[in-house]
């Protein structure tokens, strides 16, 4: 595991297991399951680290328990895709074996593979039952995620097959940096924005979420437990391939590049 400090534009990491003489493992879990006493540790290291590309980076959590991912989250996207708005965040899960690092390739399965960019959280402390209002202090930090779909098997057959569908190798890029929120001016607003070779595709504000943050871990957490660690795709907003006339849909070649407000950005190639 690497804590990863971003002076200027020269990523710096640094090991944590080397640093911290073995206090906190290699694994990022084992930080994320003790996240008051690992963030005091980290503010206080003082190792210069070493430079690091975002390439080189695996995802910030690559083996989480639980991966919650949400449908039709922001208004404009349920309209473009002919569905009322939800009353209840509609859930499903992105096998963790689809989790990749920020930037690289992505192998296009056969079939046809859309964009989602969606913001992130990673759970930090236990939560069951929690109320929006104390609910940002259950999560660690923020990332950009990309929800990569392949459209004919998330919606073949008498039941949908989203978790299938959005679970193929690669399909799961987050990073490149899990950042608390308290570096943020204001976590439940971030421009948000996707493009492909350079041509915007998506772009809004989280603050456009039918479910906030907040609100999808109240929501959540009212059903099943959150541990530290868990991730929470929270839904992408209008501009998808699937629903444009033609149809769009990723074809090798295509460099995606998906950014959120104060989180950085992800990098795919097509292949
Ligand atoms: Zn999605």
């Amino acid at each position: 595991m690497v804590l990863v400090s971003e002076p200027g534009s020269q990523l710096v990491a640094v090991d944590v297991e080397t640093s911290s003489r073995g206090r906190f493992g290699s694994e990022p879990i084992d930080a994320l399951g003790r996240w008051a006493e690992f963030r005091e540790w980290a503010e206080a290291c003082q190792d210069q680290g070493e430079p690091i590309t975002p390439a080189e980076l695996g995802p910030p959590v690559p083996q989480p328990r639980q991966v919650f991912a949400i449908g039709l989250n922001y208004r404009a996207h349920a309209a473009e895709a002919s569905l009322e708005a939800p009353e209840h965040p509609p859930t499903f899960t992105k096998f963790p074996s689809c989790l990749a690092g920020p930037a690289g390739e992505l192998a296009l399965p056969a079939g046809s593979v859309d964009w989602e960019v969606e913001l992130v959280a990673v759970i930090g402390r236990e939560a069951r039952c929690v109320s929006p209002d104390t609910a940002w202090s259950h999560v660690a930090g923020v990332a950009v995620g990309q929800d990569y779909s392949e459209r004919e098997l998330q919606t073949s057959g008498p039941a949908p097959q989203f978790s299938l569908g959005k679970s193929h190798p690669g399909f799961g890029p987050f990073g490149p940096l899990l950042v608390t929120s308290d570096e943020l001016p204001d976590p439940d607003d971030l421009a948000i924005e996707c493009s492909i070779n350079g041509e915007a595709v998506q772009k809004d504000r989280t603050s456009s979420m039918i479910f906030s943050v907040p609100e999808l871990l109240a929501r959540l957490s009212a059903v099943v437990t959150l541990w530290p660690g868990d991730l929470v795709f929270t839904g992408t907003p209008s501009g998808v391939g699937m629903v444009r006339t033609p149809p769009r849909f990723l074809q090798p070649g295509d460099e995606v590049v998906s950014r959120i407000e104060g989180l950085g950005e992800l990098r795919q190639v097509c292949v």
